[in-house]
């Protein structure tokens, strides 16, 4: 029935949707200005618009839906709980459904940490349990210094902002940012040392190394070191396992509780169930969000016991209790166990790559093809001007947006990241059949054809 929020009206309503929403809501809106559709109805990959048009979504909540849109499992899990009669807040009290989500989750997690850990529930959202983790560590250390990673994303909220790495946004956080060490993250494409491979990886470890252990390198005494295994919002760039490795004993060596944000990579999106494990480190705090509540807010933090030196009420808040979620994510995290969605995700994402790779033969605008399972990024480039300081072509955030654009043109939703948004991201759910890999490689390759080719006709009139 049209008209009554849900069914959507066609296309005239949709216009009227998006027409308000860019009257009524805030400039810091962000994928609604990049994608004006209105959803309506969402099944695994598909996303029905307001105006009857479908998108395969490779955007999924942000990495969020590692099952897709109400997956029948999800639903399920939902709907018994409604049928339940189960109170649906609890703030932070035990019961039966949160008592077996913490077990499926921790017999998920690396058992050298799971075997001694503890958990705290945060608010719901992957920042919360970013702050929650940087304290954990600041208290059970006294310390107060960070190190973190040029690159990383953590959060909007201050600590989590401040830890991050985009200098534009981190421009709110005042003094917290002072207590923060940034580090170069291995960047093979960029390699802010020039040398690239496993040369550039070693000299960001040597690096760390150094620096932590002279005692004028400026570093506040660290209380943690916290690092993405990928980078997702950085530009989609996996870590060398070995560099986690060295990262792993470089911390450990000097005392230093080393935080993993798993917020993106975690529930299989990489092509191990946690990113840790391609690497085999074990971390003294994991951060958990996104695909954990499944498709529902919910985020904690995992820690080794000894870390544990908080007072009660020490990291308190109303909405750590939402039991939809955890029904969710407990349904969640036990598909993707039992349909090996990781090793799935990992085969598509190993073909994504090679075809896209091969797109990049066609195509100088493509500068670099990377990821890890299906946590993918296309990274763009001006062709045709001088390479960079560092060797690199320079990165060509308008042709990113015209990619997007000329995507959801086509019926396909896609994100940019990178240092100049230049990256185009894809994260399709774990769930992807053969024939939508198909459909979506199909699709963003007229789209980087097309962005490319209008790219090209505008340079050449501008020429004349
Ligand atoms: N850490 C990482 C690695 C993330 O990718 C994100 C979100 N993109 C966050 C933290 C913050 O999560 P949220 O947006 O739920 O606060």
């Amino acid at each position: 029935m049209p008209g009554n929020g849900v069914e959507g009206g066609g296309g005239g309503e949709a216009e009227g949707i998006l027409r308000r929403q860019a009257a009524r809501e805030s400039a810091a809106r962000t994928y609604a200005r990049s994608l004006p559709i209105v959803p309506v109805r969402a099944r695994g990959m598909t996303i029905e618009g307001a105006d009857g048009r479908r998108y395969l979504d490779c955007l999924a909540g942000a990495g969020t839906l590692a099952l897709g849109h109400n997956h029948p499992v999800a639903l399920e899990a939902i709907r018994s709980v409604l049928d339940s009669g189960a109170p649906l807040h609890v703030l932070d009290l035990a019961t039966p459904i949160k008592d077996a989500f913490t077990t499926a989750l921790l017999e998920t997690l690396p058992p050298e940490l799971a075997d001694h850990a503890r958990i705290q529930f945060c608010g719901p959202a992957g920042t919360d349990a970013v702050e929650a983790a940087l304290k954990l560590v600041r208290t059970a250390t006294g310390r107060g210094g960070l190190l973190a990673f040029s690159g990383a994303y953590h959060g909007m909220t201050s600590a989590a902002l401040a830890a991050t790495g985009d200098t534009a946004a981190r421009a709110t956080v005042g003094d917290a940012d002072a207590r923060v060490t940034r580090l170069p993250y291995p960047y093979d494409y960029r390699c802010p040392f020039g040398v690239g491979g496993t040369g550039g990886a070693e000299l960001s470890a040597r690096w760390t190394a150094s620096l932590l252990d002279d005692p004028k390198g400026g570093v506040q005494p660290p209380a943690g070191m916290v690092v993405e295994a990928v980078q997702g919002e950085g530009g989609v760039i996996p870590a060398p396992d070995n560099w986690l490795r060295r990262m792993r004993e470089i911390t450990k060596r000097r005392g230093i509780p080393l935080i993993v944000d798993e917020v993106q990579t975690g529930v299989g999106r990489t092509g191990a169930f946690w990113a840790v494990e391609h690497s085999g480190i074990v971390p003294d705090v994991m951060v958990l969000s996104k695909a954990i509540g499944g498709s529902l807010p919910l985020a904690v933090i995992v820690y080794r016991a000894e870390l544990d030196a908080w007072q009660p009420g020490a990291h308190a808040g109303t909405f750590r209790g939402n039991q939809l979620a955890m029904a969710a994510g407990m349904a969640t995290l036990r598909y993707v166990q039992e349909n090996r969605l990781a090793e799935r995700a990992a085969t598509v994402g190993a073909r994504m790559l090679t075809r896209l790779r091969g797109l990049a033969a066609h195509h100088a605008c493509i500068g670099d093809v990377r990821g890890r399972g299906l946590m993918i990024g296309v990274e763009l480039v001006d062709a045709d001007a001088d390479r960079d300081e560092y060797g690199a072509l320079p990165a060509a955030p308008q042709l990113a947006t015209a990619v997007r654009t000329e995507a959801l043109r086509r019926g396909l939703i896609v994100e940019l990241g990178g240092r100049h948004g230049s990256v185009v991201r894809l994260l399709p759910p774990l769930t992807i059949t053969d024939e939508q890999t198909e459909a979506v490689l199909d699709r963003l390759t007229d789209a980087i054809a097309a962005a490319d080719r209008l790219a090209r006709k505008a340079k050449a009139s501008g020429a004349k």
